[in-house]
């Protein structure tokens, strides 16, 4: 397996060194001073296959008219290669909301078309919609376990993606637990049980195909057993540490790349285990335990409990990295702040010299055979739902529940300001629409 320092030199790990210096932490300074005088040579190469077509066309010296290829990246701009993965981190904070970070969620897209989300943590759905992925190509949620910060935006994912695109039902894969009511297969139960006004009010008004959950639930105690298998790719899951029996990490294979995703996990044996050489591995690491004295106001004994025994602190993140070795590694799940990254940086590298990736929110990471390329999205706040990619299917109106005479009786007589509009629109697209 081609490792990133020995990878082939090319403009991208300019743009990983410099261009986003203070998320990145690529390595050891031995292998940065190589990869720097590298950069001074062969800045003027052509870029690799990750680059939007524009830049292709990029000179090969610099121009006062023409662009400079960028370093950073913009949704729906680049394609994808068939040999290439691209990873976008749609959450990486933890069950107390911010602005800046949403709770976990990973969307892992491989270069054969298939996308699959790890997680769906609170606040994420909005990262996703960021992206402007078609929803109908976001169909595969694989959930770690099922504390809201994993899964608390499963609501948003499912209603919002019906609404705007997706046509199909959302599958999801998610563990058992040690009572029927610990799994999966309860909590999607009774989700799609809590939705139930929301979904009867939808009822003959969209399309009806996208609001029912696939649901598939796994022996949480599997060990490295195949849970899904399809179009060459493979997922496997081993049981997780953590909260109570249940939550899982799992494994992603497909032409020859290993993607690991720990969700949250005390340092465990089967992780150390089944993640060996991955290409990639996410695993969960805590803020430090003075951060979470100082800025989470935990007691000394809560924040050791919580920070040390409960999760991975930053030490044991190095520690089970560089048993596993991978061509990155990724720590998520702890505020990264100014103030904090610096911390969670030392303690790690502590334990840990190879290629890291403190991770937050809009991060992308650009995973093929010889490279990786890190970068952070610059996203369109103003974004509106992606098209549909299949014909919509027209709702069937007889299935709409009407009000009740009173309600219905409550409404006041505006058809005289709507009928323009709908005079407008049926001129405009030549229909025959009529006031109800
Ligand atoms: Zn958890
Ligand atoms: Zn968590």
């Amino acid at each position: 397996m081609t490792r990133f320092q020995k990878a082939a030199p090319s403009l991208l790990l300019v743009a990983v060194i410099t261009g986003v210096t203070g998320y990145i932490i690529g390595c050891t300074q031995e292998q940065q001073e190589r990869k720097a005088q590298v950069s001074a040579q062969e800045a003027n190469e052509e870029p690799a296959s990750s680059q939007p077509a524009s830049d292709a066309k990029a000179p090969t010296k610099y121009s006062p008219v023409q662009a400079r290829s960028r370093d950073f990246y913009t949704p729906n701009s680049e394609d994808l290669g068939p040999n290439e993965m691209r990873l976008l981190a749609c959450g990486t904070g933890m069950p107390t909301a911010r602005p800046k970070q949403a709770a976990s969620c990973w969307l892992l897209e491989l270069g054969n078309g298939d996308k699959f989300i790890f997680d769906v943590g609170t606040g994420s759905a909005e990262r996703i919609a960021a992206f402007q992925i078609p929803y109908n190509y976001l169909d595969k949620v694989f959930l770690s376990h099922l504390h809201t910060d994993h899964f608390g935006d499963l609501d948003a994912l499912f209603v919002g993606g019906a609404l705007s695109g997706r046509q199909k039902p959302l599958r999801v894969w998610g563990p058992s637990g040690d009572t029927p009511e610990h799994g999966t297969k309860y909590a999607l139960e009774h989700l799609r049980k809590a939705l139930t006004w929301d979904l009867d009010g939808r009822a003959g008004l969209t399309d009806p195909r996208g609001y029912h959950f696939e649901v598939h639930e796994f022996d949480y105690m599997g060990m490295n057993q195949i849970i899904y298998q399809e179009n060459d790719v493979t997922i496997r899951s081993w049981p997780a540490i953590h909260s109570l029996d249940g939550p899982v990490s799992f494994s992603l294979e497909w032409n020859g790349f290993k993607f690991v995703f720990g969700g949250d996990t005390y340092p465990n044996k089967w992780f150390d285990k089944y993640a060996k050489d991955a290409d990639f591995a996410i695993h969960e690491c805590f803020v430090t335990v003075p951060d979470m004295i100082e800025k989470f106001k935990f007691s000394p004994q809560g924040a050791l409990s919580v920070g040390t025994q409960i999760h991975t602190a930053p030490e044991a993140f190095g520690k089970v990295m560089s048993r596993i070795e991978p061509r990155m590694a990724v720590a998520y799940h702890f505020f990264n702040d100014f103030d904090t990254s610096t911390g969670i940086y030392e303690r790690i590298r502590s334990t840990y010299d190879g290629e890291l990736s403190l991770a937050t929110d809009y991060m992308v990471w650009n995973i093929t055979k010889d490279d990786i390329r890190v970068r952070m999205a610059v996203v369109d706040e103003d974004v509106w739902p992606p098209p549909a990619t299949d014909k919509p299917q027209l709702p069937d109106m007889s299935l709409r529940i009407p009000y009740s005479k009173e309600i219905s009786g409550g409404r006041l007589d505006v058809k005289d300001v709507i009928q323009p509009i709908y005079d407008e629109i049926n001129k405009q697209y030549g229909t025959n629409e009529k006031q109800e």
